[in-house]
């Protein structure tokens, strides 16, 4: 189709400003649907006008592509976990860093043989190639770690911060190298070094940090499409690319600082493994109550303000049906209930927002830590569905805790504290819980959604 150049350049504007609106609506669950609508619309004006353009003389290896891909991504998309996503995210973070590394290729062969490579070209192609590298090999050792493939534990050795640097030089040699020789084999040799050092950054990071290197990657596979967008000359890249690479930086730095961690203290690694502290202690230590359903619903019932507060074991168990039953229960009472999220409770940002948003739980009924903190002395029972590593008190108290520093929901100061769990194992971050060993704590042991049911029949129902 013959549309003018200006043409395009509208049609590229108005998706740039429908991914805006996209990313603006998803900063909230009440407009996350919206939000989630204009993006899509965008990038479908987006594939459609591109695939309309003149350059494009040949549709059948795209359309070949377009298939495969919507045949897998639909498969994918109706098969995966939602507790899955953080590693879906990860997997899909690869094929952006390795699409960038292709397209860098294929254009500095292209540009090579029409002989229209230029300098700037050649940087583009080199910057494109090794962001794109170390984003596949980091993201799929970040697979890897979520998945259970490999062990969520730090990997670490003498001398590893010396010898990413050196990578990291070596890396910026070859790239100068390139840029101004035209080296095909230092191109090579870059991107060989680049996808080693994806590999060097990641496996030092430990379990708990995975939240922040996800969005980390995240961060770079943007970046990585902006290359690309250079090198394909193609400005709705560039933006979209720039729009997901800042995205993803604001949101390492919220992550960071909702687990009171430095950026720099998380890239070079060595967080989230078992310390021998927490071993040690946790084999020394006993006593922990446990309590049945009925004396739960009994404080439950006689209580005027009840804190729920949810985690990864929640998603694990469905539970947000059974819960929502249990909000409407005890509100039915008159008793004033309230869920506190923690911004990295579950496996992935929002989690725990997008779970209760299904169940149809109020949104005003759902807190920020920062918001609700100071609510637990004034509250009669919190009770913890299935999380454990936000509510450790560990993180004010015990040093040598690989959670010290992180802000945690305040559950242990309210007048009862009880949680929903099916053992003694511990949380993501492997380090056992303090608060199950605190006077006014019990456990109430089995499937959260279970024991939601179980308490809503004890309860009488929601009439
Ligand atoms: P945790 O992983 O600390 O604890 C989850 C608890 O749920 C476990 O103690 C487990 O105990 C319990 N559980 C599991 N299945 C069930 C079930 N069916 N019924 C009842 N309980 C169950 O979760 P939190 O949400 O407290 O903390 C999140 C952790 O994950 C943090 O360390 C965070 O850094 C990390 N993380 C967060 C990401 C994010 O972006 N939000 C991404 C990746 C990691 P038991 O086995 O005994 O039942």
């Amino acid at each position: 189709m013959n549309l003018s150049i200006d043409f395009y350049w509208a049609v590229y504007g108005v998706a740039s400003l429908l991914f805006f609106l996209g990313l603006k609506g998803l900063s909230s669950p009440r407009t996350a649907v919206r939000g989630n609508f204009f993006a899509m619309l965008g990038m479908a004006l987006a594939v459609i006008f591109t695939l309309l353009h003149p350059s494009v003389e040949n549709y059948t290896w795209i359309i070949a592509g377009l298939l495969c891909g919507a045949v897998v991504g639909t498969m994918v998309a109706l098969k995966i976990k939602m507790t899955s996503m953080p590693e879906l995210v990860a997997a899909l973070h690869s094929f952006v860093g390795l699409s960038a590394v292709l397209v860098a290729f294929g254009a500095y062969f292209i540009h090579s043989w029409d002989g229209e490579l230029t300098r700037i070209l050649m940087a583009e192609t080199g910057i494109g190639s090794f962001i794109g590298a170390i984003t596949f090999t980091g993201s799929v050792i970040a697979f890897g770690k979520l998945r259970g493939l490999l062990s969520g534990n730090p990997v670490t050795f003498c001398g590893q911060h010396l010898l990413n640097l050196i990578l990291a030089l070596a890396m910026l040699g070859f790239s100068v190298d390139f840029i101004l020789f035209d080296h095909l084999w230092s191109f090579v040799i870059l991107t060989a070094i680049a996808f080693l050092l994806g590999v060097t950054l990641i496996i030092p990071i430990g379990g708990a940090d995975m939240p922040v290197v996800v969005s980390m990657l995240n961060s770079y596979s943007g970046w990585a499409a902006v290359a690309t967008g250079f090198t394909l000359n193609n400005p709705l890249l560039i933006l979209t690319g720039a729009f997901v690479g800042s995205s993803g930086a604001i949101l390492s730095y919220i992550m960071c600082k909702a687990m009171n961690r430095s950026f720099f203290s998380v890239i070079l690694g060595g967080f989230g493994g078992e310390g021998e502290e927490s071993v040690a202690s946790s084999a020394a230590r006993k006593g922990v109550k446990s309590a049945s359903v009925e004396d739960l619903a009994f404080m439950l019932e006689n209580s005027s303000k009840v804190i729920v507060v949810p985690g990864y074991g929640m998603a694990v168990a469905q539970a947000q049906y059974a819960v929502k039953d249990l909000y409407d229960c005890l509100t039915a009472r008159g008793i004033e209930v309230k869920f506190a999220v923690h911004p990295v409770a579950g496996r992935m940002p929002g989690h725990m927002n997008v779970l209760l948003a299904e169940s149809e739980i109020p949104y005003d009924s759902v807190a920020e830590l920062e918001d609700i903190n100071s609510e637990f002395p004034s509250t009669d029972v919190a009770f913890v569905i299935g999380a454990n590593d936000v509510v450790n008190p560990a993180a004010k108290t015990d040093k040598s805790s690989p959670l010290y520093g992180m802000p945690i929901l305040d559950a242990y100061k309210a007048k009862h504290v009880f949680i929903s769990k099916r053992s003694m194992r511990a949380g993501y971050a492997g380090v056992e819980n303090e608060l199950f060993f605190y006077d006014n704590a019990a456990l109430v042991f089995g499937d959260a959604k279970e024991t939601c049911q179980a308490l809503v029949a004890a309860l009488g129902g929601s009439g």
